[in-house]
């Protein structure tokens, strides 16, 4: 496994929820997304309605099911979660949807992976309150509409792109989760290195921070092996040095890196002359599959300026090459 990858590992799920934020005073950065949910969640709440259905858009390990508990939350309702490829059949969505009370939430996550049949469930659901729903088979099927209490739906997904318009449209709030800052990833490594009760000092966050690429899952992931690393090495505090030491030791470099990153920007380098590449190439090239790609080690490239997509395919930039020491490759671009 990558240590720093943004997809949930092993059963960190369980230290993660422990230290995942409840409200949203503590719910950190993402200040434009804060501001608006605040105001929404209130208007609902003086109005005694649900929440308008909200659509979350990120790269994973941004926060997207940390917001959508704490939106329930705030609101005083239940969240039932549950997530596209595990909604198989149209019955599997209509059990949940019949299954709720007044107001609460239903959260999906990766959204963008459900099928037909059960996307169809949800218009009516989402837009009247109705589940629509073909019992039986052959001469004997019949529809029938049943009423279902007004709820929030809350989708998440990873990708803008993939989901179906008339989906899309059916949100009345869409919020788009930006990667985080240095500033607010320390302070979110501060926040649970108090839960840890673990000591550590402004630096040693800090470069935690740094290598964290952008991303909270992966900054408490992060500290976690510096903390072993603090532990066993050090007197148990969290320094600079540290830090550094532990991060080094276990291939995370300056910029957040791994093994992963710079064999994807040195396919690019060495192998198509810092490009343009097709994806089709590029994940041949690297064995590794197009979806992760696209979703986990690119966003975050794109962000830092280490690649651009272009029509033409991927073209790294000069940065990818001074990450890398080289120089770069004389051409237009
Ligand atoms: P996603 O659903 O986008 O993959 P999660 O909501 O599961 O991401 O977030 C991963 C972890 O990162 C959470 O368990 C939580 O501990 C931490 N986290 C995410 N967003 C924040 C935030 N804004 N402030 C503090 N911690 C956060």
């Amino acid at each position: 496994d990558r240590l720093i990858e943004a997809q949930v590992q092993g059963n960190e799920d369980v230290v993660d929820r422990a230290i995942r934020p409840k409200l949203l005073v503590d719910y950190t950065g993402q200040h434009h997304v804060k501001k608006q949910m605040e105001i929404f969640i209130a208007a609902a709440k003086a109005r005694s309605e649900p929440l308008d259905h909200l659509l979350i858009f990120g790269p994973p390990g941004l926060g997207k099911t940390t917001l959508a508990n704490i939106v329930a939350n705030e609101l005083s309702v239940n969240i039932k979660t549950t997530s596209g490829p595990v909604l198989e059949k149209a019955g599997d969505l209509a059990a949940l949807l019949t299954n709720l009370e007044q107001d609460d939430v239903l959260f999906i996550d990766e959204i963008h992976r459900l099928s037909p049949q059960v996307e169809e469930i949800l218009y009516p659901a989402m837009e009247d309150y109705q589940l629509d729903i073909m019992i039986g088979e052959g001469p004997a099927a019949r529809s029938i509409k049943l009423d279902l209490p007004p709820f929030t739906l809350i989708g998440a997904t990873t990708r803008a792109g993939s989901l179906t318009s008339p989906l899309r449209d059916r949100f009345g709030i869409v919020q788009r989760l930006e990667f985080y800052s240095v500033e607010d990833l320390s302070s979110i490594v501060n926040r649970s290195a108090d839960f840890l009760n673990l000591p550590m000092d402004e630096q040693g966050a800090i470069e935690i921070a740094q290598r964290s690429r952008g991303t909270p899952r992966i900054a408490n992931r992060l500290l976690r092996r510096v903390r072993d690393f603090a532990q066993v090495k050090g007197d148990g505090t969290v320094t600079l040095d540290i830090a550094q030491q532990a991060l080094d030791m276990v291939d995370v470099d300056k910029s957040g890196f791994d093994f992963m990153d710079r064999k994807y920007l040195l396919a690019i380098i060495e192998k198509f002359m810092g490009g343009p590449v097709g994806l089709d190439n590029l994940a041949a090239a690297i064995s590794e599959e197009k979806e992760t790609i696209e979703d986990v080690i690119e966003p975050y490239l794109i962000q830092q300026g280490f690649i651009q997509r272009t029509p033409r395919g991927r073209i790294v930039s000069d940065r990818a090459y001074q990450h890398f020491g080289l120089k770069a490759a004389n051409k237009e671009n």
